[in-house]
């Protein structure tokens, strides 16, 4: 029996005239996604994607799992191709749906007629379908308002399509519609979740990350690696920007006050982050800040930390609590990764007691005395790149 993957794109149907363009992206992120997976030919219409396997081979588990971290899908399932007559869609709907419905006991049918010159009309099709279903399967019963299985019957251009209940899909908008940002990327639990959030609203991330050897090890720094190797499952491969920033820190411990010291740790990394960024055509910065959650993220302290930004910077987890962002981290697979005990650079000279309401004036004279342009620099020049993609399979280079 054929099957194809049935794919129900998201938000994708409200884009008006760009319509075409991000079902476009998302189709070009999905055969990039399976290609690796055998021959398939991955079409559109009527808001609807189409996965159709070239044989029998095709590892439709694995598929679908790829489906699933795709951002620009409502919904999806797979589903069994009819021809266009009631007695082809009856047979095969018993046959393919049996081990479905054994499972459950009430079901309802639904039925879709996308083309609207095939008949009988829906309620009738609904009708022989149930019967086929209760003739297949006697232990079933009809309930129409709380179903344990609903079963879809689409008759639409070019087959009639049988399928069970559809898996929600990862939401969001494809990756390459919203253009490109740099995300800054600690070892922590924050900063990766705010990476997967923005991918999910169609951004092609860029990631940043501040070094301070012999500070920080280079266990923190393939922290982060794996980190990103999770987030590039939905996100597709991501840049990595590793920077030299153990001068700098320094530099700030010696001619800075101390209790300025995250603060303007924060405003270098944003100043250094802002070069790169441009450098590769990304419109903003992404940070995993959540107001409240320490004392560089006071309303005051994000305030004097954009003013040293040349970028917008986008905060996605801004009103989330840190159990809202442990859940998200948990179903991204990123939490466990980031518990691992690696010190990160914002825990060296940690002052004692954190200027929690600076003002920009303060902050730019408790930076006044020294020329941080030439560290500024050489921190940029010194900062080493690499691509950081899926390797197990889940997730590719997009
Ligand atoms: P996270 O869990 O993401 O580390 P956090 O709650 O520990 O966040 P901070 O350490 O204050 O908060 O960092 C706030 C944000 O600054 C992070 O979410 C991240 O975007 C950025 N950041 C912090 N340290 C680094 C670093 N070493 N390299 C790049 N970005 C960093
Ligand atoms: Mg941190």
């Amino acid at each position: 029996m054929k099957e194809i993957i049935l794919i129900k794109n998201g938000e994708l149907a409200l884009k008006g005239l760009n319509r075409a363009t991000f079902e476009e992206i998302l189709l070009k992120n999905l055969r990039r996604r399976l290609k690796p997976l055998g021959a398939v030919e991955i079409r559109r219409a009527q808001s609807t994607v189409y996965i159709e396997p070239a044989d029998e081979t095709f590892p439709f588990a694995d598929a679908l799992e790829q489906v699933g971290q795709v951002f620009g899908i409502a919904a999806y399932t797979r589903a069994c191709v009819a021809e266009k007559n009631m007695d082809d869609i009856l047979e095969k709907a018993a046959v393919y749906l049996k081990p479905q419905l054994q499972k459950v006991a009430t079901f309802k049918v639904e039925a879709k007629r996308a083309d609207k010159g095939f008949s009988p009309a829906s309620p009738e099709i609904c009708r022989l379908v149930g019967g086929a279903l209760l003739a297949a399967c006697p232990h079933l019963r009809v309930d129409v308002h709380n179903p344990d299985l609903t079963v879809m019957v689409e008759v639409r251009d070019f087959g009639a399509y049988i399928h069970g209940e559809q898996l929600p899909g990862a939401g969001g908008l494809p990756v390459g519609t919203a253009g490109r940002a740099a995300v800054l990327i600690s070892g922590g639990i924050d900063s990766p979740v705010a990476a997967w959030t923005m991918a999910k609203r169609g951004l092609t991330l860029n990631a940043v990350h501040f070094a301070s050897p012999p500070y920080t090890s280079a266990r923190a720094e393939q922290k982060v690696r794996d980190l990103l190797e999770r987030v590039a499952r939905y996100s597709g491969v991501i840049r990595l920007a590793v920077v030299p920033f153990t001068e700098l820190q320094e530099a700030i411990g010696e001619h800075c006050p101390e209790d300025f010291f995250t603060l303007i740790m924060r405003r270098m990394m944003m100043r250094i982050a802002t070069r790169i960024a441009n450098d590769r055509n990304c419109g903003a910065l992404i940070t995993g800040e959540s107001l409240g959650q320490v004392a560089s993220q006071t309303l005051q302290a994000l305030a004097v930390t954009d003013a040293a930004a040349g970028l917008p910077v986008l905060r996605p987890l801004i009103g989330m609590d840190k159990d809202e962002i442990v859940a998200v981290a948990r179903k991204i697979d990123t939490f466990e990764i980031s518990i691992q005990p690696f010190e990160d650079c914002c825990t060296v000279f940690t002052p004692r007691h954190p200027k929690t309401r600076p003002t920009i004036a303060q902050c730019d004279a408790a930076e006044a005395s020294f020329d941080w342009e030439p560290l500024l620099e050489r921190a940029v020049a010194g900062t080493t790149y690499s691509y950081i993609e899926s390797t197990d399979g889940k997730g590719i280079r997009l």
